[in-house]
């Protein structure tokens, strides 16, 4: 169900960086079960591709799960790459493993965005920050962790360095780890321009996760005339419509409660209080017309399953959907964005 769901999720979107892949990865192999036109599996020195271009413009998941603790979907968190610089949005279980299955040093990220404090979202922030200052190659950081998210973030830094206090002692006098790579340069951001460096724009933005999680966060980043926009947590948000009219990619929550499950048990309701059906998504999807809207942060309760989300989404959207899966990568090229594609590539990596 899965990856027939994949398959006529991806129908329409084109790989435009086919043949440089198979050119660098001649043991490419479609992903199981989905099409090979859409969805390539790459080898390892693929993923270095294009990374010192810098009109490089590259979306990947690293988790699309929610607190289930789950082998298959870690929780959420997107790394962003633009031109040669690295920004991962949310930090939740498994971030670091994920990294560094793409052979990205943890201590090579150039800044961090937090959307909210539910802990789903920050629960691997402290392993990204202590194994990314560690010496072996997955580490090396040395300098301080740039940290962005609402008003707490300095407050949540604090309390981690006091919570890890003894492990930066002793490293620091056992090892002669600077202290530089495990200070945390944290800032409490207001909504706008958060973070702008070399053409690389990030914006925050208010979705709407419910009365009692404010503020709560989306992110939209802007490089070379692309954009890409995360909605964060959220229900229906005029606002994640407004930052992402005519975006690139667009990714955006998910939830499905099945219809039994919620007529036998109405608390999961408030389920939806706090975050998208497929109906809101569709909706969002719908209004702003992104060039490529992707799901990630993929909530199946009971017997859901991602082939009924994607059924009730295309009873209203039409346009490119694709479900997310933990490592899809979206590379979005200048070139060719006239076409249906808009110029974006996507593959799965072997998780
Ligand atoms: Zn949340
Ligand atoms: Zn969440």
């Amino acid at each position: 169900m899965k990856s027939s769901s994949l398959l006529s999720a991806l129908t329409g979107i084109i790989l435009t960086c086919a043949s440089a892949l198979s050119a660098a990865a001649p043991a490419a192999a479609p992903a199981a079960g989905t099409a090979s036109a859409t969805v390539t599996t790459t080898a390892a020195s693929a993923r270095a591709g294009g990374t010192d271009r810098t009109d490089h413009f590259r979306v990947t998941l690293l988790g699309t799960g929610t607190p289930v603790p789950s082998p298959a979907r870690a929780g959420y968190s997107t790394l962003v790459e633009a031109g040669g610089q690295k920004l991962v949005f949310d930090f939740g279980r498994n971030v670091s493993v994920r990294l560094w299955q793409l052979r990205i040093p943890l201590g090579s990220v150039d800044a961090h965005f937090l959307t909210h404090f539910h802990s789903d979202h920050l629960v691997g922030l402290p392993d990204l920050w202590l194994t990314g200052w560690l010496r072996p190659p997955y580490g090396r950081r040395d300098r301080p962790m740039a940290l962005y998210g609402p008003a707490g973030t300095r407050a949540l830094a604090e309390g981690l360095r006091q919570a890890f206090a003894a492990d930066i002692a002793i490293r620091h006098k056992d090892e002669g780890s600077a202290l530089t790579g495990i200070t945390i340069d944290a800032h409490d951001v207001a909504p706008g321009v958060v973070y702008e460096k070399d053409g690389v724009r990030v914006t925050a933005f208010e979705n709407d996760h419910g009365d009692h999680i404010r503020p709560s966060y989306g992110y939209r980043i802007d490089y070379r005339g692309r954009s890409v926009v995360l909605s964060g947590d959220t229900r229906f948000s005029p606002a994640v419509v407004a930052q992402a009219r005519n975006a690139d990619v667009l990714v955006h929550c998910v939830t499905l409660i099945p219809d039994a499950l919620l007529a036998s048990n109405p608390a999961y309701r408030a389920i939806y209080d706090h975050l998208s059906s497929p109906e809101d998504a569709a909706r969002v999807f719908q209004a702003a017309a992104p060039k490529l809207a992707v799901f990630s942060h993929i909530g199946l309760n009971g017997d859901a399953t991602v082939g009924q989300i994607v059924e009730r989404v295309r009873k209203t959207y039409a346009g490119e959907l694709l479900v997310g899966e933990d490592l899809t990568r979206m590379d979005i090229s200048l070139e060719g964005r006239t076409g249906t594609s808009g110029g974006i590539a996507v593959w799965q990596e072997q998780p």
